[in-house]
């Protein structure tokens, strides 16, 4: 294992090299087209599911026969899920950029805003928050799933309660008492055959009702999109538009997963209050509510042996490493448990092969190998705890190919090979008894000033001896990027567990990289110094599992197709569940399934 790996390294180049753009080019088979866009893929077409494939919440109901029926069932499936959803606790984080008008680049980030909490769907929709001092909104009642509002000082302030609110068309009141139902046509989206229904609220409906569409798949009659509005804001207050995706996780269940919204006018003369566009991502629904005694059903305590080679006490040195190991296989446990990092899989592979090829080029030799993980989350950040190195998702997202993600990589790495071990307090084991919400209060691998500097130093050495050595122009620009943007994206910037990127504006990490770049040019259409938010890996809602996102790449046409650091619509391809598709279902892993098993009455297996 431990040589240059120079086929898989191509392959990665390939991987890697998929853009953005996907989005852009999904959007253009958008859902004016009846026409099955899924030909591309001809063994997920909708018409040969087979009966197993589809939910078997309700198996003895006959097909509705007319629209009427179709309601009824709509309605029916959509409390189902209600229901289902209640005992859950998933993860919501919602990313939001103020936009400015930029005469050249469009609409371009002014500021930015970073939420992220668990959802309580129990009884209404409530949301407790893994940042300190955000989120704390306490008003009460309706007012409390607006979206936004002015508060005294006529600052807008964005509630972040009301992005979750918009996983449901109505949490209480979805029903014909309340809404009217027009059935408008059928359309694919991606896989799936949907029908499409334009919902208006009643008159005396009150306020905070869904305006809007929805989209319906045609076998359980499932929502799996929703988009529009809620109706009546009160005065100083606003809802905010929103595209909301559902995804068919989880064998008859389609379970929030996306929802994209955006505000804002940029034609002449118009006089815009608000203008952002916002991501808001769900995930960690089947992650422990967090009760201790969950812990019990899994306790095999035969199956636990002692592995290590020799029987004999530990010396010194050894013990100093097994205390490290320990405390890092606490932390990835603990973070793995709160729904911050994602389950080992394939884009650990890959991380992995790049950290396996700077070591050997320089050959370094550890006692324990490196291990990569991917933290769940937007926010650009990387830390390392003992020899395990962890990327944010958004950061992978962003980065614009191998050479960028090297130097990513060889910074924490420097970090391991220097001895700057962080972490060592978390061997001990009450230290990881927190609370979820806790966790960015109770872990961080955050190193002193100097460390960082040596560890820049160590890297860019370790860049110049390997197979990266002439990709380094991509990285530097990628430094560039970032410092134009840094000052706009203060939220993205902030690191939650291990150092910033940039400080007061200023990209501090490996920053050298950028003085022998080429020229930073938004108008070159061939260069790619970052890349949009979202375009790279895909995080599983249901299990967190995350893989690299395949996407043709779609050719820019424009500077403002480039859309470095952004956030953009989400489109993603539907397609119903099946083992097939969701790589984690074959891998039977312990906990997930443990949990799956609750809804055995409807897995597609029994
Ligand atoms: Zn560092």
């Amino acid at each position: 294992m431990r040589k240059v790996m120079s086929n898989m390294n191509w392959m990665i180049l390939a991987l890697l090299a998929v853009t953005m753009t996907a989005v852009a080019q999904q959007s253009a088979s958008s859902p004016q087209n009846s026409q099955p866009v899924a030909a591309t893929q001809p063994g997920q077409m909708a018409g040969q599911s087979s009966p197993a494939q589809s939910g078997q919440a309700q198996p003895n109901l006959a097909p509705p026969t007319t629209m009427d029926q179709v309601v009824d069932r709509v309605i029916m499936r959509e409390k189902d899920l209600i229901k289902f959803l209640s005992p859950r606790t998933p993860i919501v984080e919602t990313y939001l950029q103020n936009l400015q008008q930029d005469p050249q680049l469009g609409p371009i980030p002014q500021d930015d805003h970073y939420f992220l909490g668990r959802m309580d769907l129990s009884e209404s929709i409530d949301r407790s928050d893994y940042l300190e001092g955000k989120g704390k909104d306490k008003d009460e009642g309706m007012e409390k799933h607006l979206l936004g509002g002015l508060t005294k000082k006529f600052k807008f302030q964005y509630q972040p309660l009301g992005f979750s609110w918009m996983i449901f068309a109505d949490r209480n009141d979805f029903d014909r008492q309340h809404y009217d139902f027009h059935y408008a046509r059928r359309e694919f989206l991606g896989d799936v055959r949907c029908l499409v229904f334009d919902l208006t609220p009643k008159k005396d409906a009150g306020r905070g009702r869904f305006l809007g569409r929805i989209w319906v798949e045609d076998q359980d009659f499932s929502i799996v999109r929703l988009n529009g509005t809620y109706a009546r804001p009160s005065r100083n207050n606003y809802y905010f538009h929103m595209d909301s995706w559902r995804l068919n996780l989880i064998p008859g269940y389609w379970v929030p997963a996306y929802i994209y919204s955006e505000e804002g006018d940029f034609t002449a003369g118009a006089k815009n209050k608000i203008a952002f566009k916002a991501q808001t991502r769900m995930w960690g629904y089947n992650l422990k509510a967090g009760t201790a005694n969950d812990e019990l059903t899994n306790i095999r305590v035969d199956s636990v042996k002692d592995d290590t080679p020799t029987a004999q006490d530990a010396t010194p040195l050894a013990a100093e490493r097994e205390w490290q190991q320990q405390a890092e296989d606490n932390v990835v446990e603990r973070l793995e448990r709160a729904g911050l990092l994602a389950p080992e899989g394939d884009v650990d592979k890959i991380l992995q092969t790049v950290v396996n090829n700077i070591e050997i080029t320089n050959n370094i030799e550890l006692p324990r190998p490196v291990r990569t993980r991917v933290l769940t989350t937007s926010p650009l950040e990387t830390f390392s705890v003992g020899n395990t190195i962890v990327l944010s998702r958004g950061l992978i997202d962003v980065l614009p190919d191998e050479g960028s993600l090297a130097m990513v990589l060889s910074h924490e790495l420097a970090h391991i090979v220097l001895g700057h071990n962080l972490g060592s307090q978390y061997a001990f084991n009450d230290r990881m008894l927190f609370s979820d919400e806790g966790t960015y209060q109770n872990l961080g691998f955050k190193h002193i000033p100097e460390e960082e500097a040596a560890a820049d130093k160590k890297a860019i050495e370790m860049l110049k001896a390997s197979p990266y050595a002439q990709k380094l122009d991509s990285a530097g620009l990628f430094i560039k990027a970032l410092q134009q943007r840094a000052p706009q994206l203060s939220a993205l910037l902030q690191a939650h567990l291990g150092n910033n990127i940039t400080e007061n504006g200023t990209v501090t990490r490996m920053a050298q990289l950028a003085t022998s770049a080429p020229a930073l040019d938004w108008n070159k259409l061939d260069q790619i110094a970052a890349l949009p938010l979202g375009g790279r890996v895909k995080l599983n809602p249901w299990d967190d599992k995350v893989e690299i996102v395949k996407a043709q790449p779609v050719a820019i046409t424009s500077a403002r197709d480039k859309m470095p650091f952004e956030v953009t619509p989400f489109f993603p391809r539907l397609s119903r569940y099946s083992t097939a598709s969701t790589p984690g279902a074959t891998t039977a892993a312990g906990p997930t399934t443990t949990a799956t098993a609750a809804n055995a009455s409807s897995s597609p297996t029994n």
